[in-house]
């Protein structure tokens, strides 16, 4: 079975920059992590979509990502979609992923994190990994899947205090 992971940027894709002497999104990462896995029976395909701090998202990178999502299940019956997203406007990518997609067929599920991938005490590898498994378990719908828990996509936000999602009511 396949899986196809969709890129966007984000921290959980952040590099450091020694030029900037920040941490920027400059490289691709997502795919080098997947290869760490142990997948037996999943064939991973991951899409660079985009490699941006989520906060510098726009409309149309939003539209673009899902032009992408609709030629996939186009093409791929039944494969579910993960998708790496900044925290900060994740639930926003998320709600507008519901309205594009309302009955999206796979589940499509958005993860990231805290800190970013190969950093000391990054949750990349582990929301990624999370995100894998249930993308095979969860019924079609848009999720926010992190630090071990399943969202519905408007029913979380990111509790900066607490440096994760937490559950909340759609507004
Ligand atoms: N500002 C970052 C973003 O939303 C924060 C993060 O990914 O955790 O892209």
């Amino acid at each position: 079975m396949r899986t196809i992971v969709l890129t966007t940027g984000g921290t959980i894709e952040k590099v450091y920059s020694e030029q900037e002497g920040s941490v920027v999104n400059a490289a691709q990462k997502i795919g080098r992590y997947l290869k760490q896995l142990r997948l037996p029976d999943r064939d991973v395909e991951v899409i660079p979509v985009s490699n941006k701090d989520s906060l510098e998202m726009t409309a149309e990178d939003r539209a673009e990502l899902a032009r992408k999502i609709a030629e996939i299940v186009g093409r791929c019956d039944g494969c579910p979609i993960v998708i790496t997203h900044g925290t900060d406007t994740m639930t926003e990518t998320g709600r507008y992923l519901q309205r594009a997609f309302p009955q999206p067929g796979v589940p499509i599920i958005l993860t990231g994190a805290m800190r970013p991938l190969g950093f000391e005490g990054s949750d990349g590898l582990q929301n990624l990994t999370e995100s894998l498994l249930a993308a095979r378990l969860l019924a079609p719908g848009v999720y926010i899947v992190f630090h071990g828990q399943v969202f519905a996509a408007d029913r979380t936000r990111k509790d900066r205090e607490a440096g994760t999602f937490v559950a909340a009511e759609p507004d």
